[in-house]
């Protein structure tokens, strides 16, 4: 199959969001664990076999200073590991460490951090992938002409910030891995 790239939220999507964890962090007190969402590795397992994986993540909570940056980079490198010890790469780690007021151009639904990954990791946005919890996900994906998932794990698209409408809803990453395939092979069982 021909691979597709997929866009990945990370808080909500694959991880539970553990602020309070991270803020402890920069007390000296707790760990930087990523807190894994059911099925969430298993789905990942399954796009990584024939898609390439990148993360974006939107991170205003540095920006207003309640976790360190050093903090969640060094959770992005644990999870990281973690992966590559389950042999699922992810080809780039993305996030928007800005302020919601900054209304800088990576925050998303903005394009900026979307863009410089296909830059630098010469992406064809073709047949791509957006998946994520909130609608600011689903917002760019569309903006990018890409096929959009909205997972029902962490906000569930509940956040009310913009109107798009996924393509298709998945209860987990494991049930998006399964909607990718079956799409990917519909298309190609068509230009058979
Ligand atoms: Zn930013």
């Amino acid at each position: 199959m021909e691979k597709s790239t997929i866009f990945l939220d990370f808080y909500g999507t694959i991880v539970n969001k553990d602020s309070f964890g991270i803020f402890l962090r920069r007390l000296g007190i707790g760990s930087l664990k990523p807190k894994y969402l059911r099925n969430a590795v298993k789905g990942l397992k399954e796009m990584s076999m024939d898609n390439r994986l990148v993360l974006i993540s939107n991170q205003a909570a540095i920006g207003y200073g309640i976790i360190q940056d050093k903090d969640f980079k060094q959770l992005l490198e644990r999870f990281d590991a973690e992966m590559k010890e389950k042999g699922i790469i992810f080809d780039g780690i993305y996030y928007c460490p800005h302020r919601i007021s900054e209304k800088c151009p990576c925050r998303k639904p903005e394009p900026g951090m979307l863009e410089k990954a296909v830059q630098e990791l010469k992406i064809e946005l073709n047949s791509g992938w957006m998946i994520g919890d909130q609608t600011c996900d689903i917002s760019l994906g569309k903006n990018k002409n890409l096929q959009t998932i909205l997972v029902t794990t962490g906000y569930a698209g509940n956040d009310g910030h913009y109107k798009d409408k996924p393509d298709y809803v998945a209860a987990d990453l494991y049930n998006a891995s399964q909607i990718i395939k079956f799409i990917k092979f519909s298309k190609e069982e068509k230009n058979d």
